[in-house]
């Protein structure tokens, strides 16, 4: 179903940025060592004021998905985010992997988080994207209880909203879908991350890819959402600590000027984007 974009307007973009510092790596590995912690410092000191900058430069609002950690630890780096007219939302306490927690365990550190909203930011968070891109069984109800309005960490579409359904699984009989969810997804994909194209982990993550390839298959998305899906959604996703780095943001600055050619591409941010929809 289109939205309802502002007039004139054919395709709303949100670039999300994983404001995810020195806990990007905190829900899978169990010690964090010095030469991780150093891309959590990259992040905050220089992916997270060259993306702010590029973003200004653009006149672009975008929703910066920030796990409680990096609230508390780091928020001079919140209040300049906060100050060039950006959304914060939710994205986790410390980048905890969601599908391995035992439900009290996430109920737990969803209170966790939305109180350091409070603490940092001053207000809860509109939306949520879970740091794993994957839910629990429970992920879904404990939004839904929580009012949230928006979720982002879902696949079932790709340049439309939608209301997602509690699934229940059966290998020999035809699944059972729950009620459309209050909360709206918005949906990510893995191909518009810049993580597993650009990072590398060693042993856990090749990355490296090619900025001209990782160009191409961005532009191609954005172009045929851009032809066939008018009152669609692009949400495409960046990590400081991987498109701060200088050919990424070059990248990045590329693809923005490739969606900026067509003046009636609406960027956003995921909550203003979230209000053009009507069910
Ligand atoms: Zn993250």
């Amino acid at each position: 179903m289109p939205l309802n974009l502002p007039a004139g307007k054919r395709l709303a973009v949100n670039i999300g940025v994983d404001f995810d510092a020195q806990c990007a790596f905190s829900g899978h590995m169990e010690k964090l060592s010095p030469a991780i912690l150093s891309r959590g410092d990259f992040d905050v000191n220089v992916g997270t004021p060259r993306l702010l900058r590029l973003f200004a430069k653009y006149e672009i609002p975008t929703t910066w998905c920030t796990p409680g950690h990096t609230l508390i630890t780091f928020p001079d780096s919140i209040r300049a985010v906060t100050d060039g007219g950006h959304e914060i939302a939710a994205h986790g306490a410390y980048h905890e992997s969601v599908p391995s927690l035992g439900e009290a365990e996430e109920r737990r550190l969803m209170d966790l988080q939305l109180s350091q909203h409070e603490q940092v930011v001053g207000r809860r968070p509109r939306g949520y994207r879970s740091p794993a891109w994957d839910f629990s069984d429970w992920t879904l109800g404990i939004l839904e209880e929580h009012g949230f309005d928006w979720d982002s960490s879902l696949m079932g579409r790709d340049f439309e909203p939608y209301r997602p359904r509690q699934v229940t699984v059966h290998r020999e009989q035809p699944n059972e879908f729950g009620p459309p969810s209050s909360v709206l997804e918005l949906p990510v994909a893995w191909f518009m991350d810049d993580f597993p194209a650009l990072d590398h982990v060693p042993g856990v993550l090749a990355g490296m890819m090619s900025t001209d390839d990782t160009f191409a298959r961005w532009r191609d998305n954005f172009d045929y959402a851009y032809e066939n899906h008018p009152g669609g959604v692009l949400t495409h996703t960046v990590h400081g600590l991987v498109s701060g780095r200088a050919h990424a943001i070059m990248l990045l600055e590329r693809f923005i000027r490739h969606m900026k050619e067509r003046d009636d591409v609406w960027f956003a941010t995921l909550s203003d984007i979230c209000d053009c929809w009507s069910d």
